[in-house]
């Protein structure tokens, strides 16, 4: 070998040592990043300090000698702070009650003698509103012969307009818990007031938060002191990070009987009611053991594209469905468009049924 070769391969020798070295110095960086991460979720601090890093910058520009200059070594510093930041946040996942990282195996929830979340797959089916004992009825009717084991209703309706049906309040939910008695059926609607919850939970098996009330984390922390199920919608413009916080909220006071529910988004799309987003449901439960359903009804405010966007949410691993089923949709007091008459209700249920998707 000549004395050039010998130096290069020196040379090359010492770069390795030195990349060993700073993997190492790396390594202890991001475990003290770590432990600060945990003092700060503790503290309820954010992760993310513009004025520390800019301290700790400024710090290292000051000590620079070079040869590298200031730029590269803001540069380059920059990137060992996101990477750090990056793994607390990841850290900070695993500390959520809802993570799968926290529990591996799948949240399965025990409505009467249904299982949500289990082998088989669930359909959710009902009126927007419960108008009266007949027309409940009626549905109930309907899904026992189809055998759907829950039956929803809105008795307290989030509508866009005070001047619109806003529903039959109390009343409603008892006329629900008549019709699950009568028919055997677990029932479920949605409660917007933290102060109506202990009187709903007489009649109603399922707790329903909203879209509209999915950041409303005073009703999260009053359903979260309940051992009510409850099945938490998706917001309109929430995040799947915010949504599983708002499940985090419910769960961290001891109710863990939370479902996920994925409705439908607010995109610039006018031909359909919400943007479905179908690839909510495989990161929700990859991130989360709660089971996860989908409103094809909500999502898309369309019943000609119900059928295959159930099938769609089946197939990407939706734990079950929900849908809106009415007696006379044309004149429903809410919702009138979008809601299944009973004979469509079945043609939909059939459908999905001989897709395969919907385990039995
Ligand atoms: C509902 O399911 O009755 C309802 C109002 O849906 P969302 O909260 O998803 O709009
Ligand atoms: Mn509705």
């Amino acid at each position: 070998m000549s004395t050039n070769e010998n130096s290069l391969e020196l040379l090359r020798e010492q770069l390795d040592a030195t990349n060993l070295q700073l993997l190492e110095l790396l390594s202890q960086r991001a475990e003290l990043a770590g432990q600060l991460g945990k003092l700060k979720e503790a503290q309820g601090v954010p992760d993310f300090d513009p004025v520390r890093e800019q301290q700790m910058l400024d710090k290292l520009i000051a000590a620079n000698r070079g040869p590298f200059d200031d730029a590269t070594i803001r540069q380059l510093f920059k990137n060992i702070f996101k990477a750090s930041l990056n793994y607390q946040k990841e850290e900070h996942k695993k500390h959520l009650i809802v993570s799968r990282k926290n529990q591996p195996d799948s949240t399965v929830i025990k409505v009467k003698d249904t299982l949500v979340g289990g082998k088989a797959s669930i359909m959710v089916a009902g009126p927007c509103s419960v108008e009266s004992y007949q027309q409940t009825r009626e549905v109930g009717a309907a899904l026992k012969e189809a055998g759907v084991p829950i039956l929803r209703g809105g008795a307290f309706k989030p509508r866009t307009s005070p001047y619109d049906f806003q529903g039959l309040g109390v009343e409603g939910l008892q006329i629900l818990k008549r019709v699950g008695d009568e028919f055997g059926l677990a029932t479920i609607s949605e409660i917007v007031d933290p102060r109506h919850l202990e009187e709903a939970i007489q009649y109603i098996d399922i707790i329903q938060i909203g879209a509209r009330n999915m950041h409303n984390f005073e009703l999260l922390k009053a359903a979260g002191e309940t051992r009510t199920p409850v099945l938490l919608k998706r917001g309109l413009a929430a995040t799947m990070e915010e949504f599983l916080h708002a499940a985090e909220y419910i769960v961290s006071r001891g109710n863990t009987q939370v479902m996920l529910i994925e409705r439908g988004i607010r995109t610039y799309e006018k031909w359909t009611r919400n943007t479905l987003d179908i690839s909510a449901v495989p990161i929700l439960k990859k991130e989360s053991h709660l089971p996860v359903l989908v409103d094809v009804t909500h999502s898309t405010g369309r019943k000609d594209i119900l059928a295959p966007c159930a099938k769609a949410a089946l197939a990407a691993g939706a734990d079950g469905i929900m849908v809106e089923v009415h007696p006379n949709p044309a004149v429903a007091l809410s919702d009138a468009q979008q809601q299944l008459n009973i004979p469509e209700f079945h043609n939909f249920l059939s459908e999905v049924k001989e897709s395969g998707l919907f385990k039995a």
